[in-house]
């Protein structure tokens, strides 16, 4: 469980060098922050596309009996960022890249500062189908008021599931949520945002699977709004 992890007391306190060795001396900390990353998919294919964005992910686990496995998933994507680093010609390669194993729905904002982040990922969430279950999901009022502080006003959540009625849920306390607008995928295409989406739709371990298995994607976008006069 979360006590057998030691968690950084404020954002100030993370040595974000020791992730990004490749941007020591330049003081940046993350802005693409992926939720639940599993494999690490999703920024093993958004690296190249943003090299001097950092893009952490956070892998958890919210069930001791399920711990095991996650850490070793959690060294998984460690050692597959240190791989690609070394293996890739580029020096600069994959050095914007990071995991860190933490419960995200406890110390988001232990990690990161308020505002600091352009896009927020939550792909294939944990479903949680029994309603007595759904307190843990990822989405909830309570975890979207730290998402929009952690978020910089114009910042992007992007969620998928192939559980229609997970995406229904997310969508609709996203949109109940004051501080974030639904934004339609032609919109957030023609801002340029494509490859980012597609990355969100097809890179992802868990979004592969449910292509090979042919399941339904379902894709739900939202801005953060300023809340500044
Ligand atoms: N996003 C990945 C993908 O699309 O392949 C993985 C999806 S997998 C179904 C859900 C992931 O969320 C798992 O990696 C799990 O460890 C992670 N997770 C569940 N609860 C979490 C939490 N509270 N904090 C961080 N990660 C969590």
């Amino acid at each position: 469980s979360d006590h057998t992890l030691q968690y950084p007391s404020s954002p100030e306190a993370v040595d974000w060098t020791l992730h990004f060795p490749g941007f020591a001396g330049l003081a940046k900390s993350p802005q693409f922050a992926d939720v639940g990353c599993g494999f690490g998919g999703l920024m093993i294919a958004l690296a190249p596309l943003f090299p001097n964005t950092l893009i952490l992910g956070k892998h958890g686990f919210t069930r001791s009996l399920r711990m095991e496995i996650r850490v070793q998933v959690s060294q998984y994507v460690q050692d597959r960022i240190t791989a690609l680093r070394i293996s890739s010609a580029e020096p600069q390669s994959f050095q914007n890249v990071s995991v860190v194993r933490a419960n995200a729905m406890k110390f988001l904002p232990n990690y990161f500062a308020k505002q600091s982040l352009s896009a927020l990922f939550f792909l294939f969430p944990d479903p949680h189908f029994k309603i007595r279950k759904h307190k843990a999901r990822i989405i909830s009022p309570t975890l979207l008021a730290e998402y929009a502080y952690v978020l910089r006003p114009g910042g992007i959540v992007y969620t998928i599931t192939d559980v229609k009625d997970l995406h229904e849920w997310m969508a609709a306390h996203i949109k109940a949520f004051p501080l974030f607008e639904f934004i339609d995928e032609e919109t957030l295409r023609k801002e340029g945002q494509g490859p980012i989406i597609d990355a969100v739709c097809t890179a992802t371990e868990e979004g592969k699977k449910v292509e090979r298995n042919g399941g339904e994607k379902w894709l739900a976008c939202f801005r953060r709004i300023t809340d500044e006069p």
